[in-house]
């Protein structure tokens, strides 16, 4: 196995059911991480497993290129109502995230005629090249791996413990407009409603805002990445639902399909179709068990009222952390934020807490491990615990893993 694909722990799974998992050697972890934003509806959903099953009985792959099948129709129907986007809308199934991010960026240009593409620092869009030129981080994502792309520019995501406000942003952007490349040669800004791997940080509404503005006036596409965001974890079935502006094109991925690969690009219908035939898909792309999968997920949402319940993770959640916060034992804790059930904090140090704490933040994991709870870090200077558990998690479970994260907590 290659270097290059890190472990946050040294286990092996043996079985998993929907928030706990056992390893290899019959220990039980609680599952915090979700296998990074995954699994909202848990490990092995009955009604997910029952849903791939009997697609599997039938035919497990045609390309839907070569022979269409029912389940990605249904899919596209129903994401096209869904999604918050004043229809009429397509959408194009894909296989991972970081496609999703390059499709849309791909739609974006021929739909435009225009090759730029704006991001922003701390975002992160995937690993394959296009994807790692819009990720706004250089360690570990491009370093080595050949020059950046032309037509991708950053500005900086205003984060206030990071001194960046949302004016100094955008002002940003103005200089890049001035300095660098004219609006009317962009084709997109790509942003993530709430940034997950750069450290859980909300986009402010006057940023979305603003950048609706600029891109009517432009013509740009505004891209919102929904890959971390989607499927219920912000206490929306999408996140762009907390703003009061639209995207014209949302990617999705990850809790799509309940643990099976799948993502998706979804947008408005004029945007979508310039693409000529064959321009899009994928041999795997819209795979018939992963689409099943996705539909059994979309109603056991609405089933199992998940929205409600991840705004109620989200409120016990915080709650515990300020109560965490005011011990002193335990390290520094800053900055509890996130929308519904997509928490985050910070580990910080300094007299007045403002230096990032990346060591602290690893010794936390690592005790969260050996204590039985799978939790997993991120921020651009890694030193942000980020919550995912499943919304489908029981409250005994909960509370046994909010009690591990307070142990793990306590300064050695
Ligand atoms: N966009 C966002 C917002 C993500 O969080 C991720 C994965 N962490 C991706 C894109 C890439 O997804 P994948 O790893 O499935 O390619």
């Amino acid at each position: 196995m290659v270097r290059g694909v890190a472990h946050v722990t040294p286990l092996y799974v043996d079985k998993a059911n929907n928030a706990e998992v056992w390893d290899v050697e019959g220990r039980r972890y609680i599952d915090f991480a979700s296998g990074i934003a995954v699994l909202n509806t848990g490990h092995c959903h009955p009604k997910v497993m029952a849903a791939v099953r009997a697609q599997m009985e039938r035919f497990t792959h045609t390309c839907f290129q070569v022979m269409m099948y029912e389940p990605y129709v249904t899919l596209a129907e129903r994401l096209n109502a869904l999604a918050p986007l004043q229809g009429p809308n397509k959408s194009v199934f894909l296989t991972t995230g970081a496609e999703a991010t390059e499709n849309a960026v791909k739609i974006a240009r021929v739909a435009t005629g225009r090759t730029g593409v704006i991001s922003f620092t701390g975002g992160f869009h995937g690993r394959t090249i296009l994807a790692s030129a819009l990720t706004g981080k250089v360690t570990p994502y491009k370093r080595g791996f050949g020059r950046p792309l032309p037509d991708v520019w950053h500005i900086p995501f205003p984060v206030p413990q990071h001194d960046v406000s949302v004016q100094s942003s955008l002002k940003q952007l103005k200089y890049l407009f001035a300095a660098d490349v004219d609006p009317t040669q962009v084709a997109a800004i790509i942003i993530e409603p709430v940034q997950g791997e750069g450290g859980f940080h909300p986009a402010p509404l006057e940023l979305m805002q603003a950048l609706r503005s600029i891109c009517d006036e432009h013509g740009i596409v505004l891209i919102a990445d929904e890959v971390q965001t989607g499927f219920g974890r912000t206490g929306k079935l999408f996140a762009m639902e907390h703003y009061d502006i639209e995207p014209d094109i949302i990617c999705v991925a990850k809790g799509l399909a309940g643990g099976l690969p799948l993502s998706g690009v979804i947008g408005r219908a004029h945007l979508m179709d310039a693409a000529e035939p064959g321009g899009l898909g994928g041999t795997f792309a819209g795979n018939p068990l992963a689409c099943a999968a996705a539909l059994a997920v979309l109603d056991v949402i609405e089933e199992e009222k998940l929205l409600e319940r991840a705004v109620n993770i989200g409120e016990q959640l915080k709650q515990k952390l300020e109560l965490i916060r005011k011990r002193n034992d335990v390290v520094s804790i800053s900055h509890i934020r996130g929308p519904g059930a997509m928490v985050g904090f910070d580990i910080v140090r300094g007299h007045d807490g403002s230096e990032a704490d990346a060591g602290a933040t690893k010794r936390v994991v690592q005790r969260a491990y050996e204590n039985g709870l799978i939790l997993l870090s991120c921020g651009t200077t890694a030193n942000t615990i980020r919550i995912l558990a499943p919304l489908t998690i029981g409250q005994d479970v909960l509370d046994q893993g909010l009690d591990i994260l307070e142990k793990s907590l306590v300064s050695e």
